[in-house]
């Protein structure tokens, strides 16, 4: 149940959501380096390949499949909300300036839109 009346100023931790975007991100860049350095099953990639062109290639593989994608935008969202953080414009919408509900970054901290502006963008 939510509070009946939120107050819009309710503090957030912000320590506390900074050790939550850093764990995330390190999470999410292992997964993205792991995903990046995995074999390509089935395919068999020929033993004259440079390991740059194979890398490239299981990168844009995994774009198609929309997983890479997915973790690559959530990284992105992540890092764009520490260096919010690290700026001093942590809460505000990268959009429009607007304070971004103190709910939603409870929600998901890696928010850097407002929830309009996240409609907008959809
Ligand atoms: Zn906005």
């Amino acid at each position: 149940m939510a509070s009946p009346n939120p107050r819009p100023e309710a503090p957030l931790d912000l320590e506390a959501v900074e050790r939550e975007l850093r764990a995330r991100h390190e999470d999410l860049h292992t997964r993205l380096s792991g995903f990046a350095r995995a074999p390509e099953r089935g395919a068999g990639v020929g033993f004259g390949k440079r390991i740059g062109d194979g890398t490239i290639e299981a990168v844009s593989r995994m774009t198609d499949a929309g997983v890479g994608e997915t973790l690559e935008l959530s990284e992105k969202r992540v890092r764009r909300a520490l260096t919010k953080l690290a700026e001093g414009t942590y809460g505000m919408c990268d959009r429009c300036g607007q304070p971004i509900a103190p709910a939603r970054l409870r929600f998901a901290p890696e928010s850097v839109l407002c929830i309009d502006c996240a409609r907008l963008m959809r």
